[in-house]
């Protein structure tokens, strides 16, 4: 077997609060095009980890490496640059802008100097494909505050894949759609893993997390508690002791 380096290594994270313990010795690996689930009941710490490894929180111990190296005291902006992105939980595009000024934007600020050396587009073209990719070609000259909910989850994947990312780290969105909606975002976000991208994914809809996880991470009350095969994970009584049985 092929040892391969972890794109994301989060090594005996912690994160307080004050007093309050909110990540405690997190220990979580992704590979290259992984995709990897994360679940665990309100208020057990995924934003939380979500925020140490996008650099929007500072870690109060261990170590967060990316591609080998340790971007632990990285500010957010240069941690995008290095090839994280996220999705917020609640999405926050540019209001005035239309779409495919929100995907410009980003463009101009990382996506462009991420770009694929033999990628001949003009940034106008590649903007204009992203909107296609995510199936919002048709309201690209809309301002986003007049999208609906789902219009604006494609659009904040968009953003997110316009800065080509290595890893995405999807928090919870999902919440808040309908069914068929849920699969239209759930197919987007499955569909960067073609790209090579990996993607982490915090998400409660449990028909959604076992369709797309490879391998499912669990938090409870800022601990791992399981970390394996999804089907292996949801079995674990642990588990559902604590989460799942809920
Ligand atoms: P989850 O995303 O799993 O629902 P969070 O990571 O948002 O949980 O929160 C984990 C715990 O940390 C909760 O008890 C929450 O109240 C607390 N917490 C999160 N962010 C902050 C903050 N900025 N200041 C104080 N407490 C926080
Ligand atoms: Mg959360």
């Amino acid at each position: 077997t092929q040892t391969q380096m972890p794109l994301v290594k989060v090594s005996a994270v912690t994160k307080k609060f004050g007093g309050f313990t909110a990540l405690s010795n997190v220990d979580l690996v992704i590979a290259p095009g992984e995709r990897v689930g994360l679940i665990g009941p309100n208020g057990s710490g995924k934003s939380t980890l979500v925020n140490c490894i996008s650099g929007m929180l500072k870690i109060d111990g261990g170590t967060i490496e990316f591609a080998g190296e340790n971007i632990s005291s990285l500010p957010p902006h240069a941690r995008v640059h290095a090839g994280i992105a996220r999705s917020f939980q609640i999405p926050r595009p540019f209001k005035t802008m239309s779409v495919f000024e929100n995907i410009m934007v980003v463009l101009n600020f990382s996506g462009n100097d991420r770009k694929h050396a033999d990628d001949t587009r003009t940034t106008e073209e590649r903007a204009l494909d992203i909107v296609q990719g995510v199936g919002l070609f048709g309201k690209k000259d809309h301002v986003s505050a007049s999208l609906t909910q789902v219009e604006l989850r494609k659009l904040e994947l968009a953003r997110a894949m316009a800065a080509n990312p290595k890893v995405l780290i999807a928090d919870e969105a999902l919440a808040g759609l309908s069914g068929a909606e849920v699969d239209e975002i759930l197919d987007l976000i499955m569909g960067m893993k073609e790209k090579g991208v990996s993607v982490l994914m915090i998400e409660h809809i449990m028909s959604a997390v076992m369709r797309f996880s490879e391998r499912l991470v669990v938090l409870v009350a800022g601990n791992k508690i399981a970390d394996g095969l999804p089907q292996d994970v949801i079995n674990n009584p642990e588990v559902i002791k604590a989460y799942l049985g809920e």
